[in-house]
């Protein structure tokens, strides 16, 4: 077990909200954060509270809205709960250009949801709620994860990598079908038209090393390898350039 870091440290995190002045923050994300809110990126990633995105991708305040949920998991919209469809919302109205989704290694959600392959919500247990959660990626997870503990001899960790990449898989093929920007049906139409860059990412929190995924090819790439898959666009759409407190102003009106 890993030391506790509260009981290390012998300080709560929240000691720091007693001393806005002493907190981490240097000049420029002082002034980042005084800036109105036009985020560039929507970063979906899990809870893990080992996987620290602005650390890991080296960005500040103001640049991703973080969407944190179970092993990455973006069902298909039809169903999706209100949170996940009240965030992706958030995006449009954002006109935000990036997604960037990233699953990680030694994921507890997609460990549990190969210890529960078929999760019954209706025994009020933790575990198959987690499990139900993860499964919603897609149907043919409870089959691909029994075979993925097959393949790793019943290693959990290792088949909870694989497990991990593919549910992430799925959820990135499911926000293909979600509502798109202005004229644009769905995502995936945003995507082919060029006005949307979705990059699917797989955090090795040991190695702190990132995978990238090739869509078009169907597999996984070393970040050396990514080329252009790297790309993310820069700048909102200007005919569309609006932000979210623009936006809700004129709902007053
Ligand atoms: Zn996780």
């Amino acid at each position: 077990m890993p030391k506790s870091y509260l009981k290390k440290t012998g300080k709560s995190p929240l000691s720091f909200a007693a001393n806005a002045n002493k907190q981490k923050f240097t000049s420029a994300e002082a002034a980042a954060m005084a800036q109105p809110h036009k985020p560039e990126a929507f970063l979906i990633c899990c809870i893990d509270s080992r996987f620290q995105p602005a650390k890991a991708l080296d960005y500040g305040p103001g640049v991703a809205l973080e969407c944190r949920c179970i092993a990455c998991v973006i069902p298909p919209e039809k169903e999706a709960d209100a949170d996940v469809l009240s965030r992706m919302a958030f995006r449009r109205i954002n006109n935000i250009r990036n997604i960037v989704l990233v699953s990680h290694s030694d994921c507890g959600g997609a460990q549990t949801a190969l210890r529960v392959p078929q999760p019954d919500l209706s025994k009020g247990d933790d575990l198959h709620a987690i499990a139900a959660i993860v499964h919603r990626a897609h149907p043919d997870l409870s089959r691909i994860g029994q075979q993925f503990l097959k393949s790793e001899g019943g290693d959990l960790r290792k088949a909870g990598d694989l497990f991990a990449r593919e549910v992430s898989v799925r959820s990135l093929q499911n926000l293909m079908g979600y509502k798109g920007c202005g004229e644009f049906t769905t995502v995936g139409d945003e995507v082919n038209a060029g006005m949307l860059q979705v990059t699917l990412l797989h955090y090795d929190l040991e190695k702190r090393r990132f995978d990238i995924y090739d869509a078009g090819k169907g597999k996984w790439r070393h970040m050396a390898d990514a080329g252009n898959l790297m790309q993310l666009v820069t700048g909102p759409a200007q005919e569309q350039a609006c932000c979210l407190h623009h936006k809700a102003s004129q709902l007053k009106k």
